[in-house]
């Protein structure tokens, strides 16, 4: 694609070159079940290519596809597939991509539900090795001939590992296995997977994409033939993204660039602050030195995002302490919005297992999750300051 547009142009006008409906500036919500059509030729002809219009409403609609093209524009992909959920997009593609008696390979610093609907995929013949993320040797000798597929997130959660993209595409090609990267936390503002050569990009849209806390939805992009084969699942699976949520989504993209700069610069400053205070005895984000990471992050990411775990002196109690006395972020699962959030993982994600369990997963009870809104950075560190001294 040689589409020279900086990405702040990009978040804005991606994706909008056609003329919206009634000549509106912005796409409008086309709040309709069904499409019609003048004849059965016109019909026939959009069933051939040479009409361009929608069908049914399960299938695509006119909001849809003006937010679809704009992230395809954001992350130099042929096309892409929205999904009312990253649940429904991830669960799409492991359905639509894997038969019985085939094999996937995930990594254990994965989103909850991913490694959960893995575990699922079982009842269907369908294996998967899970391994640690940040060692390619041990992915690469987890694949068997079998394996079908490579998913992984870069950065994982909550250990914000990056996992060097570059080095896992030579493996994925060298045993022809389909590579997917869950981006969710790196956006394509900070990051790229599909110029490295992934085959298909994942995000829950619910978070940075849409980025205001108010809309659930997921998309994959891709070469065509990839999407093309998703989107026959799609069609019959239904989990389509409604219209409004559509017009919300592409709301939201508009200033993703924006959001990000900030989030960008306050999750290294926030990062940066809380490795220097006593009350903390590990941080976890990409942008520090410190970060087993860092190296790889800075090669293939332009920022570091606004996600940051960090270990509190004190264990649990300390924690819960912590949590209770801020005041600006509230306690809440999610992130990528333009509220912060805060969570801990060992008793909110991972309230239901043991703590052996816990240690498996490398979740201490003294973790503690911020993800970083837009709020002035100042106000933040002075509210993370109060809370710590608390
Ligand atoms: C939230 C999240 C998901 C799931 O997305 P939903 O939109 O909540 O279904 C998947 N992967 C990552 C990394 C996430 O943060």
């Amino acid at each position: 694609m040689e589409d020279e547009k900086k990405i702040l142009t990009k978040t804005v006008h991606g994706g909008e070159d056609e003329q919206h409906c009634g000549s509106s500036l912005v796409p409008a919500i086309a709040q309709t079940s069904t499409f019609t059509f003048s004849s059965l030729k016109e019909f026939s002809d959009f069933k051939n290519g040479t009409h361009d219009s929608f069908e049914y409403g399960r299938y695509g609609n006119p909001t849809q596809r003006v937010a679809e093209k704009k992230i395809s524009d954001l992350e130099n992909a042929e096309d892409s597939l929205l999904f009312s959920s990253g649940m429904a997009a991830i669960c799409s593609i492991f359905l639509a991509i894997l038969r019985s008696n085939q094999h996937i390979v995930i990594t254990r610093d994965c989103y909850r539900h991913t490694a959960q609907f893995c575990d699922t995929l079982k009842k269907f013949g369908v294996e998967t090795s899970v391994v640690p993320p940040n060692d390619l040797e041990a992915l690469s000798s987890a694949i068997r001939p079998e394996t079908r597929l490579i998913f992984t997130e870069s950065p994982t959660n909550p250990h914000l590992h990056v996992v060097d993209i570059e080095r896992l595409v030579e493996i994925g090609k060298k045993s022809n296995v389909k590579l997917v990267i869950d981006s969710t936390l790196a956006t394509p503002i900070n990051q790229k997977p599909l110029d490295f050569g992934v085959d298909l990009v994942v995000h829950s849209a619910t978070k940075y994409l849409a980025g205001h806390n108010d809309v659930l939805a997921g998309v994959v992009s891709g070469n065509r033939t990839m999407i093309d084969g998703l989107r026959d699942f799609h069609h019959m699976l239904g989990a389509t993204l409604d219209p409004n949520s559509a017009y919300l989504l592409n709301r939201g993209l508009k200033t993703l660039g924006l959001r990000l700069k900030q989030q960008n610069k306050s999750g290294l400053d926030i990062a940066r602050f809380l490795e220097e205070d006593e009350n903390v005895s590990r941080v976890f984000y990409p942008g520090l030195n410190s970060h087993p990471s860092h190296e790889i992050a800075r090669k293939q990411m332009l920022g570091f995002g606004g996600l940051i775990s960090f270990k509190i002196c004190g264990g649990f109690e300390k924690a819960r302490k912590f949590i209770d006395a801020l005041r600006i972020p509230k306690i809440a699962a999610s992130l990528g919005g333009v509220e912060s959030l805060v969570s801990h993982p060992a008793s909110m994600v991972y309230y239901d297992i043991s703590d052996e369990e816990l240690e498996q997963h490398g979740i201490s009870k003294d973790l503690i999750r911020l993800a970083v809104g837009v709020e002035d950075c100042s106000d933040l560190i002075k509210d993370i300051k109060r809370a710590l001294r608390h």
